[in-house]
């Protein structure tokens, strides 16, 4: 019998899969390796035609043939890896990623084809399109996207009966998402998010880098690295002591290689505390606009529940304390209660009630009512935390005389000025000749549950309405041809 329940955490340093089991209790399959998490890193082998995928891909060769943090790059139309002169998208990268999960866990879970995948709470449209093109290829058929903290707050009421008014701070090796929501009985409702792209463990480790390098330079008026193997290996260490330091208060590490010659560094927590305070009070200042966001004060939380490997760093969670006034609630498994909550959520995602994590709008003409200049700005059609699913018109004026193309940006993002929002679409719509300007066009977005948006235009002159794709341009992105042709093509490749 083909196992239904599946939900695959696809991580920025590590990723899980996890199923349901027959007593409704989620529990995560194993790699081939014996791994509960592999690591999110692949490797283009070039003497045989493999894959690698996890650890030994992480530890293994050739920095130019290995790939990490793909993650970082799901929201980046024009990001693609040249290796062998083939040009992978970040959607196939991560496809790799997960067919590696899928093929294992079928050695014991028999054929899969469905599964939930999760996301950062903050993606934007072009990272979810590209989250779900990824699950496609790798042959699933992908039932829904859940956010990573609304998946790990229904493993905390499954397994810790968390109930009330609850913020999960969600700090994992990318991002740091955190999302107010309450939890009554099975019901999970949103309230808001706050996310930070590039604020999570890996950050912590450039950081831990540059501190490792200054000390080696110190001591020996050398580089620590000389090239992207040698970079990448202190980086790995530079993560081993990070660990190290969250248990005790001080640790001692040899730095350097054979060839540079190696060092004694001996960190303190507090000196790695203090190096690290910038990303401190920036994932402090997320807890505060959350709040704000909600309208919240931390006494109208009932509990903050600690998500991700990087919330095992105590300064978060004295941090945590000293904000709320109580201590946060760890599960112990931060690092897989996501692929765990992603699991159960296949079972209950009609008990899950989600909000815009992003205002959606389009650049519109608008007259400055000070200075009377028009110039563009940003029209929001959907505001951030509406319940979803949801759908909201805005009307517009055309501004030129015989306009036949309607092009309409659609943009995410809070601000009224364009620069500070991203334009993840467009759509488009044709006219007969000769109209005037100022005819009005109606724009209707709708987003659904997967927190993916849809548009229609309608043109009042006309009358004639479409239902229009939106499009993204670039070398990053696959049309559903490709993603068609992928899918085909990945079922041959050989991924380990
Ligand atoms: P996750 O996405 O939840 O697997 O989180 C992975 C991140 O957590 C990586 O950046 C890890 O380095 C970090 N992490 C895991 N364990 C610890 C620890 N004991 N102390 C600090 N950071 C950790």
């Amino acid at each position: 019998m083909a196992v239904s329940h599946v939900g695959i955490d696809l991580g920025t340093t590590t990723s899980g899969l996890a199923c349901l089991r027959p007593d409704g209790n989620p529990e995560i399959v194993p790699n081939a390796d014996g791994e509960r998490l592999t690591p999110s890193v692949v490797y283009f082998d070039p003497h045989e035609d493999i894959k690698l995928v996890g650890t030994a891909a992480r530890d293994g060769g050739d920095p130019d043939r290995t790939v990490p943090l793909i993650k970082h790059h799901m929201d980046n139309p024009h990001h693609v890896v040249n290796i062998d002169g083939r040009a992978w998208t970040p959607a196939e990268i991560s496809a790799i990623i997960l067919t590696k999960l899928k093929r294992d866990s079928e050695r014991t879970l028999g054929p899969l084809t469905e599964c939930v995948l999760t996301v950062p709470a903050n993606f934007n449209e072009l990272a979810r399109h590209a989250t779900l093109s990824a699950g496609q290829i790798a042959g699933f058929t992908v039932k829904r996207l859940v956010n990573e903290p609304t998946a790990a707050a229904l493993y905390y009421a499954h397994t810790q009966g968390v109930q009330g008014r609850i913020m999960i701070y969600d700090l994992g090796g990318g991002t740091l998402d955190i999302t107010i929501l309450e939890i009554k009985g099975d019901d999970v409702r949103i309230i808001t998010s706050e996310g930070a792209r590039r604020l999570g463990g890996s950050n912590f480790d450039e950081a831990l880098l540059d501190l490792m390098a200054d000390e080696y330079r110190r001591q020996n008026q050398a580089e620590l690295y000389e090239n992207e193997r040698q970079r990448r290996q202190a980086l790995q260490s530079g993560e081993d002591l990070k660990k190290r330091l969250s248990k005790l208060r001080q640790v001692s590490n040899t730095i350097g290689n054979d060839r540079l010659g190696l060092s004694r560094m001996e960190i303190t927590r507090d000196v790695f505390e203090e190096a690290m305070s910038r990303l401190f009070t920036r994932s402090h200042m997320l807890v505060e606009q959350a709040l704000d966001s909600a309208r919240l004060q931390p006494r109208e939380i009932d509990h903050v529940c600690l998500v991700g490997g990087g919330t095992r760093m105590p300064r978060i969670r004295q941090m945590l304390r000293a904000h709320f006034g109580k201590d946060p609630i760890s599960c112990g498994n931060v690092d897989e209660c996501v692929a765990l909550g992603a699991a159960l959520f296949s079972q209950k995602a009609s008990r899950v009630h989600e909000v815009c994590n992003h205002s959606y709008g389009t650049l519109a003409l608008m007259e400055d009512a000070a200075t009377g200049e028009t110039t563009y700005a940003n029209s929001i059609v959907i505001a951030k935390d509406t319940p979803i699913p949801c759908q909201q018109s805005q009307t517009y004026l055309t501004s030129e005389n015989d306009e036949r193309l309607i092009e309409v940006p659609v943009t995410q993002g809070e601000d009224t000025d364009p620069r500070y929002v991203d334009v993840v679409g467009m759509i488009h719509l044709e006219v007969p000749p000769g109209r005037p300007a100022g005819c009005a066009v109606t724009v209707t977005y709708s987003y659904d549950a997967d927190q993916r948006v849809r548009a229609h235009i309608t043109d009042q002159l006309s009358g004639q309405s479409q239902e229009v794709h939106v499009t993204y341009q670039g070398a990053g992105v696959l049309t559903q041809e490709l993603i068609t042709q992928r899918t085909q093509e990945f079922q041959s490749l050989h991924i380990e």
